[in-house]
C-alpha cells in the first residue's frame, strides 16, 4: 500500500473562502444574514418543509426540538439505544426519561414492531434515527404516534438528500435535526438545521432559536417591540459558517452522487464475501434511496473486528466502529432506561466496521480496501 487512505476526509468545493470573504466584506457577521436565508430557502426547497431554521449543530437542532416539543421531567421518551449521545442528551436536559428500543436486524434503525410494547403513561414522543441515511420505517411509526398522540422527532443528522417513500429524510415527523458536521455528507464544521414540518410550532421555534426573544419578527416588522417571550438559547450559527455552507448545499447534488458511487463500489466488490458468509452488507430497503453517508460491514464476532482494524490499519487504511449502545452507557443507565433485551443492539454494535468513504476516495483505493478485508477475513483464524 502506497498512499495511506484515511476514514474521512472533508471534502470542499473550492467556493468556501470566496462566500466567507463575501460575507467579510459586507459586514454582517451574526447569524440570520443573507448566506443563513439562502441556506433556509434551499433547505425548504430541497426539504419541502414548512420552516428550515440554521444551528451551530444537529445536537442544538435536538435540543430545540425537545423545548418545542415541551418535554416536562419525568416525561418519557422512545429512541434507539444505538444512536449518538445527543439523541438521548437533548430530552434528559430537559429532565425525561429515554427509553430505549432495539433495532431492526437489517436496517439498524429503530424496530418499529417494538415501539407499542415502550409506551407507557409517560410517552411523550419518538425519535427516529435514519442510520447511515437509510429511513426509518416512518410510516407505521407515524401511524403509532397518532394513535398515542406523540410527536415524531427525526434524527436525519446522517440524512441530508435520502428519501423515505419519496419524502425527505426530516420531513415527515413534527420535526428534524440534520448535521452538517464535518463528518456528515454536507459540511461547514460544526452546524446543523432544525426542520419545523408543523407550521404551528414555526413562530416559537424562531423564539427559541434566538434567545427566547422575538427578533426575527421584529426585524420583519411583525412586531413593534423586541422583547422576552419565552425560554430559549442562542442556537444560531454565525453567518461565516452559513457562507461555507452554501458552497456546499450548491453541490450537494454532485457530493451525494460521488459518495453513491464509491458505496456501489463496495457493494458490489462484497458481493462474494457475503455470499460465503462471511460479512453482511448493509440493507437498504427498495421504498429507500439512501446518500451514501456511511458504508459498514458486519463481521462475525468482535473478535474478528478488532484483528481486521489492525490488520486494516497495519496496511494504512483506518477503519471504525460504533456505537457504544446507550442504554448501557454510564449516562444511559442513570438516565434511561431500557425496554426488551435489545439483543440486536448489543450483538451488532460488537460487529459493525465502518469503512473509508468520502467524495475523493478513488475507486482503486477502495477496491484495495475490499481487498484487505476479503484476504484477512477468509483466513481469519481465531487465537
Ligand atoms: C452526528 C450525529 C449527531 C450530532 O450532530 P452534531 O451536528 O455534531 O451535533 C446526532 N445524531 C446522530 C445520529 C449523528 O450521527
Amino acid at each position: 500500500m502506497t498512499k495511506r487512505i484515511p476514514f474521512n476526509f472533508p471534502y470542499m468545493t473550492g467556493k468556501e473562502l470566496y462566500y466567507i470573504a463575501d460575507a467579510h466584506f459586507k459586514g454582517k457577521l451574526a447569524g440570520d444574514g443573507p448566506y443563513t436565508k439562502k441556506c433556509h430557502l434551499w433547505l425548504e426547497n430541497q426539504t419541502c418543509t414548512q420552516k428550515a431554521l440554521l444551528t451551530h449543530s444537529c445536537t442544538a437542532a435536538l435540543e430545540m426540538a425537545a423545548i418545542l416539543a415541551n418535554i416536562q421531567p419525568g416525561d418519557e421518551v422512545i429512541m434507539p439505544s444505538f444512536t449518538f449521545v445527543s439523541t438521548a442528551n437533548a430530552f434528559v436536559l430537559r429532565g425525561a426519561v429515554p427509553v430505549f428500543v432495539d433495532i431492526r436486524p437489517d436496517t439498524l434503525n429503530i424496530d418499529e414492531s417494538k415501539i407499542s410494547a415502550a409506551i407507557t403513561a409517560k410517552t411523550r414522543a419518538i425519535v427516529a434515527v435514519h442510520y447511515a441515511g437509510v429511513g426509518c420505517e416512518m410510516h407505521p411509526i407515524m401511524d403509532i404516534a397518532r394513535s398515542h398522540g406523540l410527536l415524531v422527532i427525526e434524527d436525519a443528522a446522517q440524512g441530508i438528500m435520502a428519501t423515505y417513500q419519496g419524502c425527505p429524510l426530516g420531513s415527515i415527523g413534527h420535526f428534524g435535526a440534520l448535521s452538517f458536521h464535518e463528518t456528515k455528507n454536507i459540511i461547514c464544521g460544526e452546524g446543523g438545521a432544525l426542520l419545523v414540518n408543523d407550521e404551528s410550532y414555526a413562530e416559537r421555534a424562531e423564539i427559541i432559536r434566538e434567545k427566547g426573544t422575538n427578533r426575527s419578527q421584529f426585524f420583519r416588522g411583525q412586531t413593534d417591540k423586541y422583547t422576552w417571550c419565552d425560554i430559549g438559547s442562542s442556537f444560531l450559527p454565525g453567518e461565516l459558517m452559513a457562507a461555507f455552507l452554501w458552497a456546499q448545499m450548491e453541490e450537494a447534488e454532485i457530493i451525494t452522487q460521488r459518495r453513491i458511487n464509491i458505496w456501489n463500489i463496495y457493494h458490489e466488490n462484497f458481493i462474494d464475501l457475503e455470499s460465503k458468509g462471511l460479512i453482511v452488507r448493509p440493507t437498504v430497503p427498495r421504498h429507500t434511496q439512501h446518500n451514501a453517508h456511511m458504508y459498514y460491514i458486519l463481521v462475525p464476532t468482535l473478535e474478528h473486528r478488532t484483528s481486521l482494524i489492525r490488520r486494516l490499519s497495519e496496511c494504512g487504511i483506518t477503519a471504525v466502529f460504533h456505537y457504544i449502545p446507550l442504554h448501557s452507557s454510564p449516562a444511559g443507565l442513570r438516565y434511561g432506561r431500557a425496554s426488551g433485551n435489545l439483543s440486536n443492539t448489543i450483538c451488532i454494535s460488537d460487529r459493525l466496521l465502518r469503512l473509508p468513504l468520502f467524495p475523493e476516495l478513488e475507486p482503486n483505493q477502495a477496491e484495495s480496501v475490499v481487498a484487505v478485508v476479503d484476504e484477512h477475513l477468509r483466513h481469519f483464524r481465531s487465537v
